[in-house]
This record gives structure tokens, C-alpha cells and sequence, in this order.
């Protein structure tokens, strides 16, 4: 039956092909048609596609149990029977294992796995929202591993062929909340500013430059670059969002901010900052409108530093229904923002033709993370809002959120999108080319009105060695230069079908 579909396809490719040929875009969108519904064949389709970017991703929850395992078991770490977890040494040997027994006790491995993770988690259990960020406590000790982390991240994201990543990482926070503790709050922004000089947080951008060095040269380390046989994840361009944390107080998060700011100014590897921590937290819930009051007066509206927000990640039966109200709304308008994380309750939202149409206007991206949403919140296939984004004209990209402790990867969230809302092969591309047009990378974009610069618009797109003028043009921007380099990508990919 299959061979005599792929034969059928091939007819008809052969006969379409006709006196003028199909362009390669029609020719892969043809595939892509010719096995909807049929998952392995996509799996492998959405795998080998070049993604662009990652730009929703936490460093800690990307990793999968079995590296914190292996990682606890080499550093002497030990494994908790129950609750599953890891803590630090000494172990109590009734309750604990440590070094390499932890691989070789196969139900506790297998119970740790399932508590590091959502393994084995269904919707049948109901929202799997306190199991998932109960979780992320469960291998907080492993965390001296950062350089580990990234090489997972970032090999894992050239295997399935994506070159650029914006990491989230809490650089800084520990020492912005002590100097925001000492600084105590005062609803006058202003005043607060000057209780929070940027001298005092000197300490803490210093502090988060030598822990993205010394995390990168571990990283280097790991994936052997600029050796023989190196992993392909040395070719990934690294990018950080600053993660500021919502549930302390008021003040902490407000040096946080001015932190995060400082550090991006400082640092061209941090391009933006993000607000994470559960959105329903009561404290995130008691000061939302400070915090977007905050993020917009430290950051100018987004004009100082990039901001990207987790705003509306909500449904109406998790928190009270006013909460839901206006989180997206304020995360644009107030804050500034210009990524929406989620964005899952717009449709509860107050006023949410109004929000996206803002969104849309101001070209404000949603970032759909589909199995986070799932998984945490329940919300998945037609009551996710993607439609609703989409015929709204929102810009969108396609995120994995916490890919190792959600076990996923872009790869998968993008069959997602494939098999729940069929964008076909020009709406996957589109979603592609967001993920770098809207990243944070300094520089024009290659794309002015739907067509590539006039600059490098002669050449094959994503060519080499383009001419002088092309790549003249090119030096002057990052952004397009990851653009163009996807662009070649894209182009070898569609070379395929
Ligand atoms: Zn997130």
C-alpha cells in the first residue's frame, strides 16, 4: 500500500514536472502534502529541516534526566529513592545511592528518570503543572555542570540542523537580590533607581561575564571544537536571555532588572532578558503590573535591551478568570516586550482582538511552545490559540521550553505544529525564518517587504561565497548573516524532494 502511494507520488511528480518545472519550494511542499497523516515519514521530514532558531529555551530544564544522572554519579553526588532526586553529599545510606550504582539500579534509575522528568506522565493524571516545576528542584545540586549543559544544547539543536540558540539562563540573580533586598522597594521608580545604583551591581555583571566564559570553555571542551571529528553543535551561534525571577519581592526583582540590563550592555553574548517562574506563583500574581512597571522603566520600553516576556502561560481554571484578563496585553503595552512566551489564554484575555492586534501592528511574536502547554496546562490541538494568533497576523515561532524535562525537542514541537495544524511547507518555512528575523541578534534583516536585501538579491540565497557587494553588506549585520546562512540551508533542503 505504501510503495504504491510513493509510486502514485512519483507519477504525478513526474507529470507536474511539465514543460516548466516545479520550483523546489512547490516541489517540497508537494512532499510534505503527500505524507500528512503518516507520522514516522513527517518525523523524519521535520527532523532534517533546518529550524532556524531556538529563542524559547530554559538551560536547566533542556537537559535530560540521564545527563544530571550521569553527571551526579561522576561528581559523587547521590540519588534519592524517595522523593526521586539528587542532593548533596554525605548520602544516607538508607535512603540513598551514590557513584556508579545509580546507573546500575535499574527501578531506581527508572524511578528517577520518571521523577527528574514528565516521563511517563498522561493527560489521564489530569495538568501536569506542580509535577513540572516540582521537578526542576529535584536536580538543582547538578547545576555546577553549566558547560556540560550548553554542549548538550546546543549539539543536540546541529543535529537536527538549527544554528542559533537563545539560551535562558539566571545570570546575576543571587547578587541582585541582595543588593535589591538592601535596597528595600518604593512604588517611585525613580527613587528606586537611585537606591539601586548601576555601581552596585558592577559586581554582579562581572560575576555573570566570567560564568558565561568559563561555561563556554567548558563547553568547547565537551564538544572538542577546533579538533578533528569536533561535534557539530561548535557551529551553533550562542546567544543568552537573562532570566529575572518573579516570585521574590518586588525589590529583588527590580535589581534583577537593572542587572539583567547592565549585563546585556555589557555583554553581546546576553541579547534580551525574560521573567520566568510559574505566572500563577501569588506573589508573580500580586505583582504583575510592578513587574512589567519595572522591566518597562529599566530597559526604556525595550528600547535600552531586548526584551522577550513569558505573559498569559494561564488557562482560567488555574488561576482566578480576572487573572487572565490582561498579562499579554501589559507584557506588550507596558513592558515593552517584543516575544510573547505562550501566550496560551489569549482567548480569555479582556480585550483579545484588541492584544492582537497590537501584537500584529507592532510585529510583537508569539513563542508556542506545544508540549510545554500540554503538559503543564493542558491545553493542546484546537484549544490551542495558534489559529487565533495566526489569522490575526501575529508573527510566530516555535519553541521547546523545557525540552528535557518535557522529553521533547524543536524537532518535535515543529511535527506538532505539522500534524495539529497543518501550516504546510511555506507556513514551516515561514516559522523558520521567524525564529531569526524576530531573534535578538543585532543588525537589518536580510528581508525588506518579502524580498532578500537588494545588496545580496542577485545571488543564490545563502551561497558561500556570495559576491563582494553581497557580503560587504553582510559583515555590517548579524542577524542577516544567520538569515543568510539558513537561507542556504533551506535551499539545500528543498534541493532534497
Ligand atoms: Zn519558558
Amino acid at each position: 500500500m505504501k510503495a504504491a502511494t510513493l509510486g502514485l507520488v512519483a507519477l504525478l511528480s513526474s507529470a507536474c514536472a511539465g514543460p516548466i518545472a516545479a520550483s523546489p519550494e512547490a516541489r517540497t511542499a508537494r512532499y510534505l502534502a503527500s505524507i500528512r497523516g503518516r507520522t514516522a515519514f513527517e518525523e523524519v521530514f521535520v527532523r532534517e529541516m533546518p529550524k532556524g532558531g531556538e529563542l524559547h529555551t530554559h538551560l536547566s530544564g533542556a537537559v535530560y534526566a540521564e545527563s544530571y544522572l550521569r553527571w551526579a554519579a561522576e561528581d559523587g553526588l547521590c540519588a534519592r529513592r524517595s522523593p526521586p532526586s539528587i542532593v548533596q553529599p554525605p548520602c544516607d545510606a538508607a535512603r540513598d545511592v551514590t557513584g556508579p550504582a545509580i546507573a546500575l539500579d535499574v527501578p531506581l534509575y527508572r524511578a528517577l528518570v520518571d521523577g527528574l522528568s514528565m516521563r511517563n506522565h498522561s493527560p489521564a493524571m489530569g495538568i501536569g503543572h506542580d509535577r513540572f516545576f516540582d521537578t526542576f528542584g529535584r536536580f538543582e545540586v547538578t547545576r555546577v555542570r553549566y558547560g556540560d549543559m550548553l554542549a548538550e544544547v546546543v549539539s543536540r539543536l546541529a543535529r537536527q540542523n538549527t544554528r542559533y540558540v537563545e539560551v535562558m539562563q539566571s545570570l546575576g540573580v543571587g547578587g541582585a537580590n541582595r543588593v535589591g533586598h538592601a535596597a528595600g522597594w518604593s512604588d517611585d521608580l525613580a527613587a528606586m533607581s537611585v537606591r539601586v545604583p548601576e555601581s552596585a551591581v558592577a559586581a554582579v555583571v562581572a560575576d555573570a561575564r566570567g560564568r558565561m566564559d568559563a561555561q563556554e570553555a567548558r563547553m568547547r571542551e565537551v564538544l572538542r571544537c577546533g579538533q578533528p571529528g569536533e561535534d557539530p553543535g561548535c557551529g551553533v551561534t550562542l546567544r543568552y536571555l537573562v532570566q529575572m525571577i518573579r516570585t521574590v519581592p518586588r525589590e529583588e526583582v527590580f535589581a534583577q532588572a537593572v542587572a539583567a540590563a547592565a549585563i546585556i550592555e555589557a555583554d553581546p553574548r546576553a541579547v534580551g532578558l525574560n521573567l520566568v517562574a510559574p505566572e500563577d506563583d501569588p506573589v508573580a500574581v500580586r505583582d504583575y503590573r510592578d513587574h512589567m512597571r519595572i522591566i518597562d522603566h529599566v530597559t526604556r520600553h525595550g528600547a535600552r535591551v531586548n526584551v522577550a516576556l513569558h505573559a498569559g502561560e494561564l488557562t482560567p481554571s488555574l488561576v482566578a478568570p480576572e487573572v487572565t484578563d490582561d498579562h499579554i496585553r501589559l507584557a506588550v503595552e507596558v513592558a515593552g516586550a517584543r516575544r510573547i512566551g505562550h501566550g496560551t489564554d489569549i482567548a480569555w484575555e479582556r480585550d483579545a482582538r484588541g492584544t492582537l492586534a497590537m501584537m500584529a501592528a507592532r510585529g510583537v511574536a508569539v513563542e508556542h511552545c506545544l508540549t510545554s502547554a500540554d503538559v503543564i496546562l493542558g491545553v493542546r490541538g484546537a484549544a490551542h490559540p495558534w489559529a487565533l494568533y495566526h489569522d490575526a497576523g501575529v508573527p510566530q515561532v516555535i519553541c521547546a521550553d523545557d525540552e528535557g524535562v518535557a522529553r521533547s525537542d524543536l524537532s518535535r514541537e515543529y511535527l506538532r505544529a505539522v500534524q495539529d495544524f497543518a501550516p504546510g511547507w511555506t507556513g514551516l518555512k515561514a516559522l523558520a525564518r521567524n525564529a531569526l528575523s524576530h531573534s535578538f541578534l543585532p543588525g537589518p534583516s536580510l528581508w525588506e517587504r518579502g524580498a532578500i536585501n537588494a545588496a545580496c538579491r542577485a545571488e543564490a540565497p545563502g551561497a558561500e561565497r556570495p559576491g563582494a557587494a553581497c557580503a560587504a553588506w553582510l559583515a555590517t549585520s548579524e542577524r542577516a548573516r544567520e538569515q543568510w546562512r539558513l537561507e542556504g540551508a533551506l535551499r539545500r533542503f528543498e534541493a532534497m524532494w
